[in-house]
């Protein structure tokens, strides 16, 4: 077995390689050991997911809706104590809230500055950003790794078409923009809002109604383009897995008025509803990848792409 990366062989390769970082919540979008190799499966998660979710997009947003990483852990908030440069967490826990200095040599000053505000009975305000802007060329990688990845997944069945792909030229030059990072000035993907970050769905198994956490899925262009959708937490994000190119994309978009390929193209819709003054979107229908490719076959859509869903 060889890795879809970097070709080497992996037989002796022992991680199983997680589409979705684990940390964005993902337990079933799981490649098994080998199909990327150990030292790949290690590099994205030291280079690319950690400084992702180091970011403050990630970040904060993984620490508002409480988002565990492997550990059952989630992040910290990210902000600054008010009226000062002092970077603090905020940590959620049992007894409510605890801050926490992001430098260590500074626990001391701000120990000092809460002190003295608690004392002279000023409140203590603690700021911090909530906006998705990550890193472009590090979430384009991230993008560009989930997109070769769906595509070995549906080949686990047949060593012989997975062998195909590692031996594709095709795939070379995401390859080294995901591995390497060097060979392009950026690989650009599209980000849009398409629901609420607290848009809740039905649990597949539960059936209770939960947050709208993440989804991905292949989806193919009237031009033929296979491009990967990844919803998180009302963010989609839509990268060309055949060239650093977004046009095939928004043209597809005029196409569907502005349709979401994860949502309405999978025969699902936002609902919002007035409760108490407030309003709640919800994600309505079954959210079946299998519906987005009879989708895509009725649109006329043929060729080796089809065979590869
Ligand atoms: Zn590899």
């Amino acid at each position: 077995m060889r890795c879809i990366f970097c070709k080497n062989t992996s037989a002796s390769s022992l991680s199983v390689e997680h589409i979705v970082p684990h940390s964005f919540g993902n337990r079933h979008a799981i490649l098994p050991k080998g199909v990327v190799c150990d030292s790949c499966n290690n590099y994205f998660a030291r280079k690319i997911e950690q400084p992702l979710l180091n970011d403050k997009s990630f970040r904060n947003l993984r620490a508002w809706y409480q988002v565990p990483n492997k550990r059952g852990k989630p992040p910290s908030l990210h902000g600054f104590l008010a009226g000062t440069e002092l970077e603090i967490g905020l940590r959620v826990n049992k007894e409510g809230y605890t801050l926490e200095a992001e430098r260590k040599r500074e626990s001391e000053e701000i120990n000092r500055i809460i002190s003295h505000r608690e004392e002279a009975g000023h409140p203590i305000a603690f700021l911090f950003h909530r906006s998705m802007t990550p890193p472009a060329a590090l979430m384009s990688r991230l993008l560009a790794k989930m997109a070769l990845e769906p595509i070995s997944l549906r080949m686990l069945h047949d060593p012989v078409l997975l062998e195909n792909l590692v031996d594709e030229p095709h795939w070379d030059r995401l390859r080294r923009w995901v591995r390497v990072g060097d060979n392009l000035e950026h690989w650009p993907y599209s980000m849009r809002k398409v629901f609420p970050e607290e848009t809740l769905m039905r649990h597949p198994e539960t059936d209770g109604w939960v947050q709208a956490g993440y989804s991905l899925d292949l989806f193919i262009t009237t031009r033929r383009e296979t491009y990967l959708a990844f919803i998180f937490y009302g963010y989609e994000f839509v990268i060309n897995s055949g060239g650093p190119s977004i046009k095939g994309y928004e043209e597809w978009l005029v196409q569907q008025n502005g349709n979401s390929p994860l949502i309405e193209r999978l025969g699902l819709r936002i609902e919002s509803r007035d409760e108490d003054k407030s309003s709640q979107s919800y994600l309505i229908g079954s959210p079946n990848i299998r519906a987005g490719i009879e989708f895509d076959l009725n649109q006329g859509i043929v060729g080796i792409e089809k065979k590869k869903m």
